[in-house]
C-alpha cells in the first residue's frame, strides 16, 4: 500500500482483515490531507463531527487491529512490471505480490504569508466540506476556473458575501457557470487581483490584496479563504510506469491501473468528488480487487 490517507488506510483495513500480509508505506503525511483540518462534519458515523487528526488516528488504529504494518517513509521508485512488484524506499527494496497506490493529491498553494499557518483555521480547500461553517460569514475565493466559480456559488448559499479574487482579467470558468455566479447578488469579482497575505491571529480575519494593473493594495475583511487554484496529483513516482497526461493525472480510469496486481484508490483517481467518504469507498474496492486478483478468481 502506498499512502496512509483515508483511501490507503481503508484499503489496509480490508486487506489485513482479508488475511493479506499488509504493509503501508505512509509517505510524508500519515493520515493524509484530512489530518490537516480541525473539524470534519460530513463523515458518516460522527454526528457531532470529529477532528481530522482523530479520524485519521481511528482509521490507522482500525487497520492495525487486523495486523496492518506501517513504514513511515516515502516510496521513491517503483517497478510495476517486475514480479514480485518492487518498491524502493530510498535504498531499501520492498517486494509485493500486489500493490495499491493511494498517494492522493496536493492542493496548489499561493505561497503567501499566513496561508500554511491558517490552513484549517479559516483557510480551506473544499466548499463541499466546509461551506456550512461559513453561514452568515464573509468568504474570499481565490481562483477563476470552473471549480472556483462552482465553489463560490455553493458558498453563497451560506455566506453573507463571497468575493472571488482572480489574477486575470477574465474568468476561465465555462460561460454557464460564470453567468450563474455573475447573477448571484452575494458574489462579487475582483479581477487582475492577487492575495499577498492571509491575515489573522488564531483564525483568518482579513486578506491583503494587490491589483496587478494599478498596484493598489487593500485589506478586505474575511472569515474564510477558499483556495481554488487547482490540484496536483501525487503521481511523480508513477511516471514511466503508468500512462499520465500532461498534468500528471493517470489516464486509465478507475481502480484498475491496467497493470496486473496494481490497483489505484482515493483522490489520486478522483477529479470530481475528493471526499473522505469517496476515498474510503475506493480504498475498500481496491483492496477487495487485490484480494480477488491474488486468489486468482475472476473479478465479478
Ligand atoms: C484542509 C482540508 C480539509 C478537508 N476537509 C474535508 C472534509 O471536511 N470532509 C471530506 O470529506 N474531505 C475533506 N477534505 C478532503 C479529504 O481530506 C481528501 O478527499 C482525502 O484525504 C483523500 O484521501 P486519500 O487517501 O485519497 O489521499 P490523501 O489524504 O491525500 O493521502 C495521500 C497519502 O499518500 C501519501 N503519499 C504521497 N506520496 C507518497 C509516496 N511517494 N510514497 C508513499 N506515500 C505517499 C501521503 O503521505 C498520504 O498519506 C479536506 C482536505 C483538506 C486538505
Amino acid at each position: 500500500m502506498l499512502g496512509a490517507g483515508p483511501a490507503g488506510l481503508t484499503a489496509a483495513l480490508y486487506a489485513a482483515r482479508g488475511k493479506l500480509k499488509t504493509l503501508v508505506v505512509t509517505g510524508p503525511m500519515v493520515g493524509g490531507q484530512i489530518a490537516l483540518t480541525n473539524h470534519v462534519d460530513n463523515y458518516p458515523g460522527f454526528p457531532d463531527g470529529v477532528s481530522g487528526p482523530e479520524l485519521s488516528d481511528r482509521f490507522k488504529a482500525h487497520a492495525e487491529r487486523f495486523g496492518a504494518e506501517f513504514l513511515d517513509a516515502e516510496a521513491t521508485k517503483i517497478d510495476l512490471a517486475s514480479r514480485p512488484i518492487r518498491v524502493w524506499v530510498g535504498e531499501k527494496l520492498l517486494e509485493a505480490k500486489a500493490l495499491i497506490v493511494a498517494t492522493g493529491m496536493t492542493h496548489k498553494r499561493l505561497g503567501v504569508p499566513g496561508e500554511d499557518r491558517l490552513l484549517g483555521r479559516g483557510v480551506f480547500v473544499c466548499a463541499t466540506c466546509d461551506a456550512i461553517l461559513y453561514e452568515d460569514k464573509k468568504v474570499v475565493v481565490v481562483g477563476g476556473g470552473d471549480s472556483a466559480v462552482q465553489e463560490a456559488i455553493d458558498l453563497a448559499k451560506y455566506a453573507t458575501s463571497v468575493t472571488v479574487v482572480h489574477r486575470r482579467e477574465d474568468l476561465r470558468a465555462c460561460r454557464c457557470l460564470a453567468d450563474k455566479a455573475l447573477e448571484d447578488p452575494k458574489i462579487r469579482f475582483l479581477y487582475d487581483t492577487v492575495v499577498d497575505e492571509i491575515i489573522g491571529d488564531k483564525r483568518v480575519s482579513a486578506v491583503r490584496l494587490r491589483n496587478l494593473k494599478t498596484g493598489e493594495v487593500s485589506v478586505e475583511d474575511a472569515d474564510g479563504v477558499l483556495l481554488a487554484i487547482g490540484w496536483d496529483p501525487n503521481t511523480s513516482i508513477l511516471r514511466g510506469q503508468l500512462d499520465l497526461d500532461e498534468l500528471g493525472y493517470i489516464k486509465s480510469d478507475g481502480i484498475d491501473s491496467g497493470k496486473p496486481g496494481v490497483f489505484l484508490a482515493g483522490d489520486l483517481i478522483d477529479r470530481k468528488y475528493r471526499q473522505v467518504a469517496t476515498s474510503c469507498g475506493s480504498g475498500c474496492a481496491a483492496a477487495l480487487e487485490a484480494i480477488t486478483w491474488l486468489e486468482g478468481r475472476p473479478a465479478e
